[in-house]
């Protein structure tokens, strides 16, 4: 139990000052504006904005960072054969420290939330752990260590690729994601449960990974629960699925009826006109990752037009080439305005929405500070070299994670004066990563 209070709290139309937030049993008991802090409140400094969510993450990525691209990385598909052999390295207790360690730098910039993307299921060859989920278990436990709630989107993934001939069989590293058929992914989910800080979520790995004629299961085993999906990453995967199929991708899933409200498509870049219509009026989420968008030269994408279409927005930071949600924000609105030569761009309220999208991971009552809802805050300065100066409204344009002073996620705080729960976050990323990378 705590009384909070702050110069300025990130409300949907945008900042109101003086405002006090009373935690009770990790729920926000009372909110009040404009009113004088009282000699119990703990003052924080600068903005309060509601926990971010970090909607498209691959935990094992962060492993990768500053070491995926090199001279030889001349393509997505280049990234990816090193994502490949990172993933060969894994086994669920080096999994465990990398995902705490990743979690916690999450949380050190202001996540209070992950949609973990999960792919990666067994042992070497595909063999089956003695507990089948062993690796959702590793994700689950770094989670509650990092104090970031987890959606687990376990993610069907049984074919190798797909090209005009057809899907192509799992191979090599791939052998680890699949479950074979859809049916043995059906019964490995069925054993994960729901808890307090765990939300169970699905996930179609793509187009290319999942023959169509198995999706639908998934999507009666998604149900109203968050099913997630790649979408039109690369053009690649669109020319494979017209060529095989004679539809796109936004196309087929339509079809099949995996697109709604509890649907998100992850990045959506190359997409047609038709799709856009397809993915706006069914309401479909479009997760944006703008810094790994960039970084694999995927394109940017017509996320304006998605919004103004009808599809809600979030934000991932994805493969962790930088792990920012102010720097995510800023990325969706600079290549928007690039796109468009400034004739489009988000209001900073748009934005802020995009970043704490905690519904379309599956917690409703996250991601705004409203009276009963999660007691989820992240305070941001506004006395930094980076911030000084700054409008509060326009706060999120000048700061960075390096801003960030503290986090409470369902009233318990992870991030106070800068600094982790856990301790120095630095470390536990290294000894995590040197550990996979020089082992065997
Ligand atoms: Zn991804």
């Amino acid at each position: 139990m705590a009384d909070y209070w702050t110069e300025y709290a990130w409300f949907p139309d945008g900042p109101v000052g003086a405002v006090r937030l009373s935690e009770r049993y990790g729920r926000w008991e009372a909110i009040t504006t404009g009113v004088p802090p009282g000699p119990g409140d703990i003052r924080l400094p600068g903005v309060a904005f509601p926990g971010f969510a970090n909607c498209h993450s691959h935990a094992f990525h962060r492993a990768l960072r500053g070491r995926a691209g090199g001279r030889r990385t001349q393509s997505f598909w280049d990234w990816r054969a090193t994502m490949y052999r990172l993933a060969e390295r894994l086994d669920p207790d080096s999994y465990l420290a990398l995902a705490r360690a990743c979690y916690a730098e999450m949380a050190l910039s202001g996540v209070t939330a992950v949609g973990e993307f999960h792919y990666l299921h067994h042992d070497i060859d595909g063999r089956p752990y003695a507990d089948p989920n062993a690796f959702a278990a590793a994700l689950r436990q770094a989670a509650v260590e990092a104090g970031v709630r987890l959606t687990l989107l376990d993610t069907c993934y049984l074919t190798g690729g797909l090209t005009a001939d057809g899907y192509q069989p799992l191979r090599g590293a791939q052998l680890r994601f699949g479950d074979q058929d859809v049916g043995r992914w059906v019964e490995r989910v069925a054993a994960l449960a729901d808890d307090a800080r765990t939300r169970i979520g699905y996930a179609i790995h793509s187009v290319r990974a999942v023959p169509t004629e198995h999706w639908r299961p998934i999507i009666e085993a998604a149900g109203d629960r968050p099913l997630h999906l790649h979408l039109s990453e690369q053009p690649a995967e669109n020319a494979a699925a017209l060529a095989f199929h004679g539809a796109t991708p936004t196309r087929l899933l339509a079809d099949s009826g995996a697109l709604g409200r509890s649907t998100t498509a992850v990045h959506a870049i190359h997409i047609t006109e038709e799709d856009r219509h397809l993915l706006g009026t069914s309401g479909t989420w479009i997760c944006c990752c703008p810094t790994t968008e960039g970084d694999l030269g995927d394109g940017i994408g017509p996320a304006y037009d998605l919004n103004e279409a009808g599809s809600p927005l979030s934000l991932g930071s994805d493969q962790h080439a930088v792990i920012d949600i102010f720097t995510e924000m800023q990325a969706l609105q600079r290549h928007q305005r690039l796109r468009s030569g400034l004739v489009q761009q988000f209001t900073p309220s748009r934005l802020v929405a995009a970043a704490t999208a905690h519904p379309s991971i599956g917690w409703p009552d996250a991601g705004r500070f409203g009276e009963g809802d999660r007691a989820d805050l992240v305070a941001v300065r506004t006395d930094s070299h980076r911030t000084a100066g700054a409008d509060p409204e326009q706060l999120i344009s000048a700061a960075t994670a390096s801003d960030v002073h503290t986090v409470i996620a369902d009233g318990a705080p992870v991030v106070q004066e800068h600094r982790h729960r856990l301790g120095d976050v630095g470390r536990l990323l290294s000894e995590a990563v040197d550990r996979i990378w020089r082992a065997r």
